[in-house]
């Protein structure tokens, strides 16, 4: 599972040419095993070390901190953190407000080339970011290779896309006038990501926002503020002005909160769950004294994906790709496979497939490139346990279970695969975000499509099927944001799949798409008497 399929070749800048994604490493080659192995030793001797918020360039210290753990390791201290709370909030929003005024007039092409330097050395750093990855969140290699790997994507593609934007087609021309469309940008955006991808939805998120000319405050999730110190270095390096990204970790629901509802901020990007988008959405939707515009939202949700297999699939790769998507990175992506649909007709066979595979998977610390490392944090392995147990009483137990204690102290969880899921349940409707697999039998290709759909979310999807009229069928039915047929559901790639959920699962924003800038940039109509 955590081999990546793609050998590593050094890339320069592709700044010339069309976008390419970056290649993974193939750590089956020793020389890359080797050099990780080394990175993660630096890394390890970095750890603990404390980090400052920085508003307009200063760096800031707080009374309060935030401590980010180790999850395979609470008792390891990755970073220590400031703790931005009411008082920064003003400060920064300050020092974004100030500085939007110089970088809204920066020429689009120095913005786009900060991205491609920023790019240049997110390549040279790769392997002691992904280290970084092992360490804070507990991703494997080829899970925290994707995760920089995206990264360096959004940078090559974004400064790519403000290029293109910035040379829109002429608007018709009326006889007299010389007409034009130009994308300014909106103002001061506040980034709130997630930790899950905690490089690269954090940094997608700021670097469309600032290639487009807006500045930012980014509030990190706290489970992962060091990778996104890390990030905010580069950026420094790299040569971006102060106060263009204002770095302030703090808690979601005070410092968070604050600048959602701040009057002067423009516009909310934020990735992460359900509930607290919706809160973020209705927040905004206030208008605060002072405040002379309608926040924008772009609101990225969670997910209950569903992969069907139809009677007619190659058994042996649909296994294959709801094991991948179920259970890599712990199945805690937006993206994961967490229902798979089976046709009744091939359910026990696939069962006793998924049960062996499944019971091959590793599960231990990631620093060593199990397949699986643990959960994020104390809370949520008790939430993804309740649902287990859950499960247990509802549907019928194939493997799994139960914490890995034999893994270590860390937050580790058995990859659990619970069969004969009732739709409508707890298990098949609810988000869990950890290595929990529901299985629901279908009684064919209609059933399964009306179970596959009959959730609040709509982000991802797959199908198992050799049959072109069931294709067709599932690209005008299944109803989902992101689907794919005869692969795993996870793994969108930048420019290829651009990424974004219908119904709860977000404002389907599409990430790593060509309408992705659209939303952090507003359209100015400008027509001219000539002559
Ligand atoms: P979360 O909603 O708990 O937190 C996300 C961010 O919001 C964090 O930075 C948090 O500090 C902040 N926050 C919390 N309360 C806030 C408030 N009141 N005001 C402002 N900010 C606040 O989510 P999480 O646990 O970090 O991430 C997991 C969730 O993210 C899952 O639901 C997953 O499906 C979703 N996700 C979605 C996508 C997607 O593209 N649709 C991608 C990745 C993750």
């Amino acid at each position: 599972m955590a081999i990546a399929e793609v050998p590593a070749r050094p890339r320069a800048s592709s700044r010339q040419g069309p976008f390419v994604n970056e290649p993974f490493y193939d750590f089956r080659h020793e020389e890359n095993a080797r050099k990780m192995r080394a990175a993660i030793e630096r890394v390890r001797g970095q750890l603990g070390r404390e980090y400052d918020l920085i508003i307009g360039g200063k760096h800031v210290k707080t009374t309060d901190k935030i401590k980010s753990l180790n999850p395979s390791r609470p008792s390891q201290i990755v970073g220590i953190h400031q703790k931005a709370g009411k008082d920064q909030v003003e400060p920064a929003m300050q020092a974004a407000l100030k500085t939007f005024e110089s970088w809204r007039n920066t020429s689009v092409e120095e913005r786009a080339s900060l991205l491609f330097r920023v790019g240049d050395l997110l390549r040279q750093r790769k392997m002691d970011l992904m280290a970084w990855l092992v360490f804070e969140v507990s991703k494997n290699w080829g899970e925290a290779d994707a995760d920089i790997s995206e990264t360096i994507d959004f940078c090559e593609f974004y400064a790519r896309e403000a290029l293109r934007l910035a040379k829109t087609e002429a608007p018709v021309q009326l006889p007299g006038e010389r007409d034009s469309l130009m994308y300014i940008p909106l103002g001061v955006g506040a980034v709130i990501p997630p930790w899950n991808f905690p490089c690269a939805i954090m940094a997608g998120m700021t670097l469309a926002s600032i290639v487009s000319g807006n500045t930012v405050i980014l509030k990190p999730s706290s489970d992962s503020p060091t990778i996104a110190a890390k990030f905010v270095e580069l950026l420094e390096e790299a040569g971006m002005p102060e106060g263009v990204v204002n770095f302030c970790p703090g808690s979601g629901a005070a410092f968070g909160d604050a600048i959602v509802s701040h009057p002067k901020t423009r516009y909310i990007a934020f990735t992460g769950s359900r509930e607290v988008g919706l809160h973020i959405n209705r927040s905004a939707a206030t208008q605060a004294p002072g405040q002379i515009w309608i926040k924008r939202t772009i609101l990225e949700m969670g997910g209950k994906d569903a992969i069907i297999v139809d009677a007619d699939a190659d058994i042996d790769s649909a296994v294959e790709g709801v094991a991948q998507s179920a259970f890599g990175f712990q199945g805690q992506k937006c993206s994961a496979c967490s229902r798979a649909i089976v046709d009744e007709r091939v359910y026990d066979k696939f069962l006793e497939q998924l049960k062996a595979r499944v019971e091959k998977i590793t599960v231990g610390d990631p620093a060593e490139n199990s397949n699986m490392g643990a959960v994020i944090n104390e809370g949520s392995m008790k939430t993804v346990l309740g649902y287990i147990e859950q499960g247990k009483k509802d549907g019928r137990l194939i493997t799994g279970g139960e914490r890995a204690t034999e893994a270590g102290e860390g937050y580790y969880i058995k990859p659990t695969v619970i069969a004969d899921i009732a739709p409508k349940s707890k298990l098949e409707q609810e988000e869990i975000f950890g290595p929990v697999l529901a299985v629901i039998k279908s009684r064919g290709f209609d059933h399964a499509l009306e179970i596959a759909n009959d959730t609040e979310f709509g982000l991802t999807g797959a199908v198992y099927t050799k049959s072109r009229d069931k294709i067709d069928r599932a690209i005008r039915d299944f109803h989902v944001g992101n689907l794919y047929f005869n692969r795993k559901c996870t793994g969108a790639m930048v420019g290829a799949h651009p990424f974004g959920g219908f119904n709860m699962s977000g404002t389907d924003s599409k990430s790593g798409g060509p309408d992705y800038l659209y939303l952090f940039t507003q359209a100015k109509s400008v027509g001219e008497k000539i002559g």
